[in-house]
């Protein structure tokens, strides 16, 4: 029996979202990211939405890509770090799945390796980020010893930018120019996250990779999905399942963390931080109900929290609250509770229901 609280996925929202990328990357192909759980949007649902309108799908594990696999999309499938042993290459090529070579080592595996058919490869290459990635000026040298190998039909060369989100700092120039420079002429080439794509036209290279855009939250601080052009991923909803009115002197919950200062109306959610609302949001943090906007009145704990729906006098038992979604940004809730909207997306673990839904939103 379901408590009723539950995930909404908007996938013509996500359909939205991604034509939205298309568009500030017209002459790119696209690797739509889905990785974890598709930003805890649920993996395979949002995989079948999603592939056929994008170029291929981009993952972080070989689980991830295996699933894919299982569920029967047959696609390009993009291992965005790779294999971590020869055991993995092995079986990641055999599912002909797309390989990042980020380490000398992952090229030995792959050298190795018996293939149905050559492959194409992404050799990573490190502009700055310093996480993973070949040196610049190593670059030309493993792209020829790849194209010498049988397993490898095309050598594709990559990089990740690490401030894009900042359309003032030139570091994404530099990080382009790097890129370029260590790449041999022919070769695809692949730059671009969301914050790339959106902010750095004519530095996205043959092939972008946005994810969190798709799930409509923002890659940049200070600029709202909504004026980027983007929709919700999802709604989260969750029902009242207690009401009470309070005088000022009581305080609400644990810590007693909100005081309340006049006669209030207290709404009881069945949404706590073991499904992945953060215990962080403080008093105040967004939230709706019956299209109205509401908020946080007192400590998040487990499996409730309290909204202040003194506003709201017809909020009724059973009433669903949203905690995000359509109407409540992600990202403002991610703000008040010092995070971003990545982090609630892909820790999201509603004890509850996912739904998929269809409905075409209006959104002026
Ligand atoms: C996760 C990831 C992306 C997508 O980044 P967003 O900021 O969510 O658009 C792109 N490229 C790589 C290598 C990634 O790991």
């Amino acid at each position: 029996m379901s408590r009723g609280t539950c995930v909404t996925v908007h996938l013509d929202n996500l359909r939205h979202n991604l034509r939205t990328a298309q568009a500030h990357a017209p002459d790119s192909r696209v690797w739509a990211v889905v990785k974890a759980n598709a930003y805890g949007h649920g993996l395979v649902p949002v995989a079948r939405t999603l592939a056929p309108l994008s170029d291929g799908l981009a993952v972080a594990t070989l689980d991830e890509a295996l699933c894919l696999r299982e569920a029967g999309l047959s696609g390009p499938v993009m291992l965005l770090e790779g294999t971590v042993s020869a055991t993995q290459t092995e079986q990641a090529l055999a599912r002909n799945l797309e390989l990042v070579l980020h380490h000398p080592e992952q090229i030995a595996w792959l050298a190795a390796c018996q293939v149905p058919a050559p492959v194409r490869v992404w050799l990573k290459i490190d502009t700055g980020m310093h996480r993973l990635g070949v040196m610049p000026d190593q670059a030309p040298d493993l792209i020829r010893q790849l194209q010498s190998l049988s397993q490898v039909e095309q050598v594709a060369t990559m990089t990740h930018f690490a401030r894009a989100d900042d359309p003032e700092h030139d570091m994404t120039i530099t990080q382009a120019e790097l890129l370029n420079n260590a790449t041999l002429p022919g070769c695809a080439t692949s730059l671009a996250n969301s914050a790339g794509v959106l902010f750095w036209p004519g530095r996205q290279g043959d092939w972008v990779r946005p994810g969190i855009m798709l799930y409509g939250a923002t890659p940049a601080p200070g600029r709202s999905a909504a004026e980027l052009g983007l929709r919700a991923g999802m709604t989260l909803t969750a029902p009242i399942i207690a009401l009470r009115d309070l005088q000022p002197g009581e305080a609400v919950g644990y810590g007693g963390a909100f005081k309340v200062e006049k006669p209030m109306r207290l709404a009881t959610v069945a949404m706590g931080y073991a499904d992945g609302y953060p215990r962080h949001a403080p008093n105040g943090t967004p939230a709706a109900v019956r299209g109205q906007p509401v908020t946080l009145a007192g400590r998040v704990s487990m499996d409730m929290l309290t909204v202040d729906v003194t506003s709201v006098p017809e909020a009724a038992l059973g009433d669903p609250v949203e905690l995000w979604g359509e109407q409540v940004p992600v990202d403002e809730v991610a703000q008040a509770s010092g995070t971003i909207g990545y982090e609630l997306l892909a820790r999201l673990s509603v004890r509850g229901e996912v739904g998929y839904s269809e409905t075409r939103t209006v959104q002026s």
